[in-house]
């Protein structure tokens, strides 16, 4: 394979841990017995905690890797207003109007928790309503664009307005597009600030987050539950699973649901003002209609350009996504061609094989997982949920509440199709 000069010399580590460094191993004494022991360490296991512990329940999180180590403090930091794979009017078909029209008001509600909570923790991690510009790939989905548009506004009351292409320049710099959607209410948020300081406010409320702790499995035991982990056994009333692209063997009805997919990004090098005024003036999210989605934005000192995607759905070495990326930034901004990519990372997402997120109990464990990529708002808001649901509270209940959750025959965990599903993306994208 060529070597691309731009590449070389990448570091291959998320551009967020620059400015919110991975937390030094700490080596922390394991209690006995806890209320509540939750898997993962990310937003839907911090969230979680932070409710719990707030609550005066004792509370543990056992880590596999080191505090974050998942999407939460990889991901692009996107807070979506309409957080599903799934359209609004493909949940209106399979589930009515009514319970498609809370599905979608939970959607929003989930940016503004999460707005909220930045707000009352004063964490300091850039949320903004920057809004957000869906980028027509082919003229036929700029039209497919407004009248999804159109029906928003008309049944959630969404804020947006339409690009035209001869417009296009005040909202991107580019002429790859024909035209977009802007969804005004979406937001972005520094992802590795933003888990920091979740981390933060969770451990001042008491909680113990114990790293490189991988729990193997969890028993009845009683009213409550033995805990196996790699550092020994621990009784919890309750437990919690927030493992989603990172679930492995430990919770078996899990695996056998979450399908993790590979999502990588790419920071620039630090660009010139006026350049990145003029590719990205509004300094919104960017995705577009492709299949083989990518988003971007800048970074939130406004210097560089940040770019994801999932060229192959599957794992690839850093250095072959990371090149599918760098493609893609030159096609659509040209000026490119010569910069400097200085980060390049991955991280795994969850999906599921019915395009939508999940909350419920199974043999008395709870989880929330499978954001399909927009999980930023939805972990953290369903994290929430888990706490309030162990809690007792009536303020637990979600729309996603315990809805059934399908799996695939033979599927436990091994995503064999992903590379089929990535081809066919890229013949749509091309010639569909
Ligand atoms: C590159 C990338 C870009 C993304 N961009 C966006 C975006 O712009 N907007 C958006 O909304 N979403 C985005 N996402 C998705 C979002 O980051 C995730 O949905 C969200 O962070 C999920 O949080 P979580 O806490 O459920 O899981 P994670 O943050 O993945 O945490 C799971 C944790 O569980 C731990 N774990 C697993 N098994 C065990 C075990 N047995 N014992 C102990 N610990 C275990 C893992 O080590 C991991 O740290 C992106 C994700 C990626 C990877």
């Amino acid at each position: 394979m060529k070597d691309v000069p731009q590449l070389a010399g990448a570091k291959h580590q998320p551009y967020w841990w620059d400015d919110a460094p991975r937390p030094p191993h700490v080596e922390t004494a394991l209690p006995k017995e806890v209320d509540v022991l939750i898997v993962g360490s990310g937003y839907t296991g911090l969230s979680a905690a932070l409710t719990l512990a707030r609550a005066d329940r004792s509370v543990l999180i056992c880590e596999a890797k080191e505090a974050g180590h998942g999407a939460s403090s990889r991901n692009g930091g996107g807070c979506g207003t309409m957080p599903y794979k799934l359209s609004y009017a493909a949940t209106e078909t399979i589930f009515g109007e009514r319970r498609a029209l809370d599905l979608w008001r939970e959607g929003s509600a989930s940016v503004d928790y999460v707005e909220e909570l930045v707000k009352a923790e004063q964490i300091a991690c850039n949320f903004t309503r920057s809004g957000r510009f869906t980028g027509a790939h082919r003229p036929g989905e700029y039209e497919k664009e407004a009248r999804r548009l159109e029906m928003l506004r008309r049944k959630l009351g969404h804020e947006g307005d339409m690009v035209p292409k001869a417009e296009q320049h005040r909202e991107l710099g580019t002429d790859y597009y024909h035209g977009g959607r802007i969804v005004h209410r979406d937001a972005s948020l520094h992802p590795g600030l933003y888990h920091q300081g979740l981390l933060d406010r969770v451990k001042s409320a008491g909680a113990i987050v114990a790293d490189r702790t991988e729990v193997l499995g969890a028993e009845r035991n009683g009213a409550g539950f033995t805990v196996r982990t790699r550092r020994g056994n621990v009784t919890a009333r309750d437990v919690i699973v927030g493992t989603n692209g990172y679930t492995g063997g430990a919770f078996p009805f899990l695996e056998r649901r979450v399908i993790p997919v590979k999502s990588q990004m790419i920071a620039t090098e630090p660009l010139a003002p006026e350049l990145m005024q003029r590719l990205m003036p509004k300094g919104r999210l960017i995705n577009d209609t492709k299949r083989t989605r990518n988003y971007y934005r800048p970074s939130p000192d406004g210097t560089r350009i940040l770019m994801g995607g999932r060229p192959t759905l599957r794992d690839a070495p850093i250095e072959v996504s990371a090149r599918h990326l760098r493609d893609f930034l030159v096609r659509v901004f040209p000026e490119l061609a010569e910069t400097r990519i200085t980060h390049a990372w991955d991280g795994n997402l969850g999906f599921t094989f019915d395009q939508l997120p999940h909350i419920g109990t199974h043999d008395g464990v709870h989880y929330a997982c499978g954001y399909l990529g927009s999980g930023v708002a939805m972990s953290t808001y369903l994290g929430h949920k888990l706490g309030l649901r162990v809690l007792g509270s009536p303020d637990a209940h979600t729309v996603l509440d315990d809805r059934l959750f399908p799996t695939m025959p033979f599927y436990k965990g091994n995503p064999w199709f992903l590379s089929t599903v990535a081809a066919y993306y890229r013949f749509r994208d091309k010639f569909g």
